[in-house]
């Protein structure tokens, strides 16, 4: 067995001070509106006199983007008075599994987005297709004098903009719009984890934390290349057919405007009532509400997380500890996730961990496998575990986990399938196309600190996880009432299977009809012997548990006692042996 210990000492969190002062401008180029150290030039060259082309994608918003900001301060530089801006979003017509849930959301985002871009005289052009061949065509067609583009480390964004700066004679630039310091500013290399991440982001944070400028208002287009009028209907139907096996969702209004009213509106997370609850009670999934549940607006860029930290500071005097643990998470954690994906272009395979976790992942996969669960068992919540279960239906149905869940779920799938390869591969399937979050850096940074120890350290050893932190059911016992959030997912099932029994008989087809077949038990378990069965041997699981710190991708934390070796007696109705057992 390996050695208890002690995970190091980290500073202190997040210090970001606005509290109680306007905040600065972020500091740009003399008369300028962007800190030129947000901007990557992918393709050198002087900016002409046409119009300047911003290939909007991961940051689908008018208000507080460099982006879109950069692309009007470089029109205007080559053409003064006259400037041209034109957003051109590309939609494709697959993307890393998304389905009705994750493309409704974003084309009812674009589409409140085309008229806001209007009012302050940018056109706004919806291309379907290839971006590799739809946007180096409309760069040709309006003659633009540069493309402007943002940013995502993620490989098949990466690929597209290389293919792009091939093909276009203009000059390309990258902003950084998602990150509050620009992710080649905080680091230029892989980072070991947060501790070595955050001492970097916060001595760049009076740089770049600021306040954003207004966007400015531009000439009317008058470009002779008109946009085609966008047929928001007849697209929205076409996603939502296509995808209709994962449905959309409605406790969550897509839209720039509905992300903004979800921080700083009533009710929204940024309330007494809510922010209150953030430091002691976000890691208790039975309290849903102490999140912010934002992760849908940033992961589309309906929400600027810049935006998200500048709102939260200004409450850091009444309540520090929630927000200093907001920041935290909304800024070191999801960059941290950015610094991974854009340092590691294998981030979604084991060959991406540590040698440690490697050696001992590969040492244990031959470990007997009490349970042994097909994807389909796992994407129905047919396992023994009604709480994993209710973790899986909650993503099914709701389209968001709760955090502190998508730890334990991703574990146990480590523990209940046939190797590490196996669960990477089924955690991120099942990730990418439930969660509204999903396809996201902090998502494959969020399952290989689960599976592959990313971020994390060597742990005591035990079987199948080797020397992986371990999570188990009766730590869950301990820190939040089980029972409870089982409770609120099951409501959360019969309303969406409610909804959609009302969709079939109103012949709306993109209602899901076609989501995993679900068991009927309060988790989902399919049946009353199943649930009991699984409820008798839950309780035989180990004591031990290598308590997480509060938050993926923490290392701090000690060691528990090594374990008793209990085992799980009995094989459920839904579950199968490994192979060779007996
Ligand atoms: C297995 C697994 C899968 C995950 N999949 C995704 C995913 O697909 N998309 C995604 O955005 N996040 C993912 N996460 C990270 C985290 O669980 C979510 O960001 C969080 O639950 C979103 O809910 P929230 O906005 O209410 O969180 P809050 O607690 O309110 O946090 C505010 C914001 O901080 C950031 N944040 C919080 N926790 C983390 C974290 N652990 N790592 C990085 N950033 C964090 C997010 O941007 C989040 O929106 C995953 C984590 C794990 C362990």
């Amino acid at each position: 067995m390996g050695t208890k210990r002690k995970a190091p000492e980290e500073p202190a969190a997040a210090e970001v001070e606005t509290a109680g002062k306007k905040p600065a401008l972020e500091a740009a180029a003399p008369g300028g509106l962007v800190n030129p150290k947000r901007v990557r030039v992918l393709k050198a060259g002087s900016v002409g006199k046409g119009p300047v082309v911003l290939w909007m994608s991961r940051d689908q918003r008018m208000n507080d983007n460099w982006a879109l900001l950069h692309a009007i301060e470089a029109a205007r530089g080559a053409a003064g008075g006259e400037a041209q801006v034109a957003v051109a979003f590309n939609l494709v017509p697959a993307f890393l599994g998304a389905g009705a849930r994750q493309f409704g959301f974003m084309l009812r985002g674009l589409r409140q987005l085309q008229p806001r871009l209007e009012e302050k005289g940018i056109a706004f052009f919806m291309l379907k297709g290839d971006p590799a061949q739809t946007i180096p065509d409309l760069v040709t067609h309006l003659d633009a004098g540069l493309l402007v583009t943002d940013y995502s480390p993620l490989r098949l964004g990466r690929q597209w903009r290389e293919q792009v700066c091939a093909a276009v004679r203009v000059p390309v630039h990258e902003v950084d719009a998602h990150n509050v310091v620009p992710v080649w500013a905080a680091s230029d290399k892989r980072e070991i984890g947060a501790r070595t991440l955050r001492p970097k982001i916060h001595r760049h944070l009076p740089e770049f934390l600021r306040e954003f400028p207004e966007v400015p208002s531009l000439p009317p287009w008058s470009h002779p290349v008109k946009p085609e009028p966008v047929e928001w209907e007849a697209l929205l139907d076409e996603v939502l057919t296509r995808g209709s096996a994962v449905p959309e969702v409605d406790w969550c209004a897509p839209g720039e405007e509905a992300a903004l009213a979800a921080l700083t509106g009533p009710g929204g997370f940024l309330t007494a009532s809510r922010l209150s609850l953030y430091d002691t009670k976000r890691n208790d999934p039975a309290t849903p509400r102490a999140l912010s549940n934002l992760s849908p607006y940033l992961h589309f860029g309906q929400l600027a997380p810049q935006r998200a930290a500048l709102e939260a500071a200004k409450h850091r005097a009444k309540y520090k500890a929630a927000v200093e643990s907001f920041l935290e998470e909304l800024v070191v954690r999801r960059e941290l996730s950015d610094n991974f994906c854009h340092y590691t272009p294998n981030y979604d395979s084991l060959d991406c961990a540590a040698e440690w976790a490697k050696e001992s992942l590969n040492k244990h996969r031959v470990d007997k496998r009490e349970f042994v669960y097909t994807r389909e068992q796992l994407e129905a919540g047919r396992t023994h575990d009604e709480l994993w279960n209710a973790s899986q239906l909650e993503m099914v149905h709701r389209g968001k986990m709760h955090g502190f869940m998508r730890m334990y779920w991703a574990k146990k799938i480590l523990e209940w399938t046939n190797g590490p390869e196996e669960a990477i591969e089924i955690a991120i399937y099942l990730n990418d196309r439930y969660e509204l979050d999903g396809r996201d850096p902090s998502g494959y940074v969020g399952v290989m600190w689960s599976m592959a120890g990313i971020h994390d350290m060597g742990w005591t050893e035990r079987p199948i996880f080797g020397k992986i932190r371990y999570m188990n059911y009766n730590g869950c016992k301990r820190k939040f009432d089980i029972k409870a959030y089982c409770a609120y997912v099951d409501r959360i099932v019969s309303e969406a299977k409610a909804k959609r029994r009302q969709q079939q008989q109103a012949g709306k087809p993109a209602a899901g009809a076609a989501a995993p077949a679900v068991g009927t038990g309060p988790s989902g378990s399919g049946s009353a012997a199943a649930a009991a069965a699984a409820k008798a041997e839950v309780k035989e699981e180990p004591e031990e548990e290598q308590e997480e710190a509060g938050s993926a991708g923490k290392a701090e934390g000690t060691v528990k006692p090594a374990a008793k070796k209990a085992r799980v007696a009995k094989s459920p109705a839904s579950g199968s042996k490994r192979k060779g057992d007996s």
